[in-house]
Formats: structure tokens, C-alpha cells, sequence
């Protein structure tokens, strides 16, 4: 719902996957993984056109000859398909909600948050064709899921012949995201505690611009500003990416959130000049709106104050190329799984085209799946102990200070020092929404230090300082 920059497709006559493929692997510093790659840049302009065709409308040129390609960040061609500016999330998710509510087989239950998955002992093999992801458990199938509604508090039970955790991020374990509140990394949790392993779990990328006031996150202002010109300065208008990077101001995201760090630890602020965009209102109109109910006297300073935060989550789950997860019945899509097609650090408007790619691969696995005929199953009673969690506020500023843009080992393992002190990995008999959400929290944010902990060396996303962070 929040995308405000578009989705990534070489779609144009002039555009080819080839030049999208080189572009992708070189933000992601050649960590991705090659055959997901491939499959997302080449099966992406056909999935594209198959909701173009099913009436989704991208902007178009004034003289209506072709789409408004935009340009961001390490692109090497304007290949970014928008909707009404920089409502792209909406307007895509919302059309494809619409198609859905469509379908009569369909039910929806909202306000509700999955608490568990249920698990069965199988001695069948996984029957789904075409998975190449090895069946790291095959005595275990998912059958179904635990969710806890929130307004009666009440637990629901779901059996399903297949379950597609599609959950979104880890944002929320850091003081300052783009993330919606409901992103903990709950997928992350879910998979950990049904015992599978998560992948790439160091690489979590910082997004330089997020819109801030009185250290709060207000949203993001799009890299597709500074694609329509807009550079990044201090307060006394210093160019900050000026001979920083070839790129300057459209750097790789995380150098340019480095660089920002740095300059506002040296005690500056930082600032968008959106003086050389023209008619800015107009082009992004929700970062405008925005801007005005933060009351951001933008029109008279053309400068939009700015600080690095967390956006967007490389690892995840790990999933074959039809979104398999290694536990039969389970599949895993968009930013919780990891198909491993960002690599190090994700290129631009890469993730809204993973969700379709993807999310149609798991559709066309799903069709192959036999019905597994699943039975409820009452779960016994829980032993653990219940919870013991840190203040959701406190983590998040353990996790900015050892696990954000800049890390060192003792500040991982002084973090993983400090976790050791609370109970968070099983599921107590009781719990609120909000404590198993700082629990998830605290299960992700160790996954992600011990995983940054191994990789000694700065790469992509991942830096490791050679400056003392205070512990
Ligand atoms: C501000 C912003 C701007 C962005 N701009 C772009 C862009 O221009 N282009 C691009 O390609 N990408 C962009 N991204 C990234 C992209 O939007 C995400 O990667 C993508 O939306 C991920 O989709 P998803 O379905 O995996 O998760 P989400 O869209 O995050 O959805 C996850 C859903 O799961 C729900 N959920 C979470 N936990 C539970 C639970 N336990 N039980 C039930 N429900 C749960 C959440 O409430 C949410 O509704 C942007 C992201 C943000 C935050």
C-alpha cells in the first residue's frame, strides 16, 4: 500500500532483461542468487502485461504515445512503470484486492494476527512437482494456523491444504522505518519457531530519505525525488554525495545512507533541495499531501528535512523458485521470503515485481499441489515459560545502535549478550498481540545478529565498521 516509486520491468523497446539483470547483480554486489534473478527480470514484462492487459492503469506520457518511464537509483535505464505519481502500492494493491473480492470461494478475515503454524508428522513425501528447494523436513508438513483476533481476543484455528506466509518485513524492530506498525517480522518468527532456518538475514536496507521531525519517521520521500533532480545537502547547503560516488545523489542506497549517517553523527542536518524539480506538487502528490499534514514549510525552503532508516529486508525465509519453503505445505512470498533475487542490497523497485513474479509462482505451484486433506488438530497445552520482553522502544534502540547502517562483532555480540536476558523464542500459554510482536521482534533481531556476526566483511547492506561503536 505505501509504494510511492513504482515497479522495476524492462518493459520499454529500448530496455532489455539483460541490462535489468547486470543492474540488479550489481546493486546486490553479486550475492543474488542467479536463477531467481534471472526468472524475476525475465518472466517480470510478461507478468507485468498480464495486469496491464487485465485493465491496471500505469501513467503515460502527456501525449499518451507510451508509459512514463521514471529513473532511480542504479538503474541504468528509466524502467520504473508508476501509478498516479507516487501511488504505485496503492493503486496495484488495491486492484488486486478488487479482482479477489470478485471470487465468491474467497473469505477474508481481517484484523486478525497468525499466532502459529500447525504442524502434523507426515510419513508421505512432498507431492507438489516442481520444488527443487532439498526437503529439509520431511517428517513435518504444514497443515494449517493459529490466529488471535484482535478485537474479542479470541484464538481461531484455520486447516489448509497449503499456507502462504506473505507477511512483510522486520521495519518495526527499529526506532525509525518506513514500515507500517504491523510489520514485526511475524513470518520471520513463525518459520524460526516451526523450525526452519532464515537466509541473508545480515542484509536489511536502510533507505537514506525518510521524512523526519522531532527524531519520528513522518514516511518516505521517494528516491524518485532525487531521480527528478533533487540532491541531498547539510544546512549550509554543502552537496553531501558530491564526489562521494559516480552516481552522486542516485549512489546505491546503502552508501548513500552511510553517508548521511556520517554527516548527521558530525552534528549536521540534512536536507532534500528540491529546488531543481520541476512542478514537484504535481509529480508526487502524496509525498505532497504528506508534507503539508506534517506541516513541512517545504514551498518556501525547496528543503525537505531527511535521516537514513530501515526499509526493506533482503533474507528471509528461504524459498525454492515456485516460493517452497523446506517444510512441506509451506511457501513463502514478497519481503518475508528470500528468493535471493536482491542479493546484498535490493536495486530500486525490484520488490513490487518479486511480489508479482513470485506471487504467480506460487499460485501455479499451488494449482500442481494434491489437497493434503488436512485435519484440525487440538495443540497440547504449552509448557514454556511465558514471556520475559525488553520495552519494544529499548530494542529497537539496542538494534539502530549494533544492528543498524554501521555494526562491529562486540556490538552484535553485545546485543546478543543483552537478548540472552529475556524469553521470547516459545510460545507461552497466554500472550498479548503486542507482546508476541516484541517477541518476534527479539527472535528476528538474534537471527539477524548472529547471521551479521559471521560475515566478517562489509558487504552490500551489511557494514562492518572499523570505528569503536559505543556499547
Ligand atoms: C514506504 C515504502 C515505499 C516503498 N516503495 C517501493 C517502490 O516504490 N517499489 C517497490 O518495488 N517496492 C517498494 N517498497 C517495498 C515494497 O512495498 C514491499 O517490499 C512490498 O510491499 C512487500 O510486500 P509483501 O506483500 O511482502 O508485504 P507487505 O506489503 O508489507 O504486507 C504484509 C501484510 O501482512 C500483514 N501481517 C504482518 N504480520 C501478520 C500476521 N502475523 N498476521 C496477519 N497479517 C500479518 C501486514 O499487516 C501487511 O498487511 C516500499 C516499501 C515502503 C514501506
Amino acid at each position: 500500500m505505501l509504494a510511492q516509486g513504482g515497479i522495476a520491468v524492462a518493459l520499454s523497446e529500448n530496455d532489455d532483461w539483460q541490462s535489468h539483470f547486470s543492474d540488479t547483480l550489481m546493486a546486490g554486489v553479486e550475492h543474488n542468487r542467479r536463477d531467481t534473478t534471472e526468472i524475476l527480470v525475465k518472466e517480470g514484462p510478461a507478468a507485468v502485461n498480464e495486469l496491464i492487459q487485465d485493465g491496471l492503469l500505469f501513467d503515460r506520457r502527456a501525449d499518451d504515445t507510451d508509459f512514463q518511464y521514471g529513473l532511480e537509483g542504479a538503474h541504468s535505464f528509466p524502467r520504473i512503470l508508476h501509478c498516479l505519481g507516487d501511488q504505485t502500492g496503492k493503486v496495484m494493491t488495491s486492484f488486486l484486492q478488487a479482482q479477489l473480492a470478485e471470487q465468491p470461494q474467497v473469505t477474508w478475515i481481517e484484523e486478525a494476527m497468525v499466532t502459529e503454524l500447525l504442524l502434523e508428522p507426515t510419513a508421505t513425501k512432498r507431492t507438489d512437482e516442481h520444488a527443487d528447494f532439498p526437503a529439509a523436513n520431511a517428517t513435518t508438513r504444514c497443515i494449517g494456523l493459529r490466529y488471535l483476533e484482535e478485537r474479542s481476543g479470541q484464538l481461531g484455528t484455520l486447516t489448509a491444504d497449503a499456507v502462504v506466509l506473505a507477511t512483510g518485513g522486520l521495519g518495526g524492530l527499529f526506532p525509525l522505518t518506513t514500515n507500517d506498525a504491523t510489520i514485526t517480522g511475524d513470518g520471520m518468527a513463525l518459520a524460526l519457531r516451526a523450525g526452519l532456518a532464515l537466509k541473508d538475514m545480515e542484509f536489511i536496507q536502510f533507505h537514506p530519505t525518510l521524512l523526519t521531525k522531532n527524531n519520528r519517521c513522518y514516511g518516505l520521500i521517494s528516491e524518485a525525488v532525487r531521480g527528478a533532480g533533487a540532491r541531498l545537502i547539510d544546512e549550509t547547503g554543502r552537496a553531501l554525495m558530491a564526489g562521494r560516488h559516480p552516481l552522486g545523489d542516485l549512489a546505491p542506497r546503502d552508501i548513500v545512507a552511510r553517508e548521511l549517517t556520517a554527516a548527521y553523527d558530525n552534528g549536521h542536518q540534512v536536507f532534500l533541495d528540491i529546488q531543481p524539480v520541476q512542478d514537484f506538487e504535481q509529480h508526487f502528490p502524496q509525498i505532497t499531501a504528506n508534507l503539508d499534514r506534517q506541516q513541512i514549510p517545504f514551498r518556501q525552503t525547496r528543503r525537505i528535512p531527511v535521516r537514513p532508516g530501515a526499509h526493506f529486508m533482503m533474507g528471509g525465509i528461504a524459498v525454492d523458485t515456485w516460493g517452497q519453503t523446506a517444510l512441506a505445505g509451506l511457501y513463502a512470498v514478497g519481503e518475508t521470503a528470500c528468493t535471493g533475487v536482491h542479493g546484498a542490497n535490493r536495486l530500486a523497485s525490484n520488490s513490487l515485481l518479486e511480489c508479482v513474479v513470485f506471487g504467480k509462482r506460487v499460485a501455479e505451484q499451488l494449482l500442481h499441489t494434491a489437497s493434503a486433506q488436512a485435519a484440525a488438530t487440538e495443540r497440547p497445552a504449552s509448557v514454556a515459560p511465558p514471556f520475559i520482553l525488553p520495552p519494544r522502544r529499548l530494542l529497537q534502540q539496542k538494534c539502530w545502535q549494533h544492528l543498524g547502517i554501521r555494526r562491529s562483532s562486540d556490538s552484535l555480540q553485545h546485543l546478543l549478550s543483552w537478548l540472552a536476558q529475556f524469553h521470547y523464542r516459545q510460545l507461552p500459554a497466554t500472550y498479548t498481540k503486542k507482546q508476541l510482536e516484541c517477541a518476534n521482534l527479539c527472535l528476528v533481531a538474534e537471527t539477524a545478529a548472529k547471521a551479521a556476526l559471521l560475515r566478517q566483511e562489509s558487504l552490500g547492506a551489511h557494514a562492518i565498521s572499523q570505528e569503536k561503536i559505543p556499547l
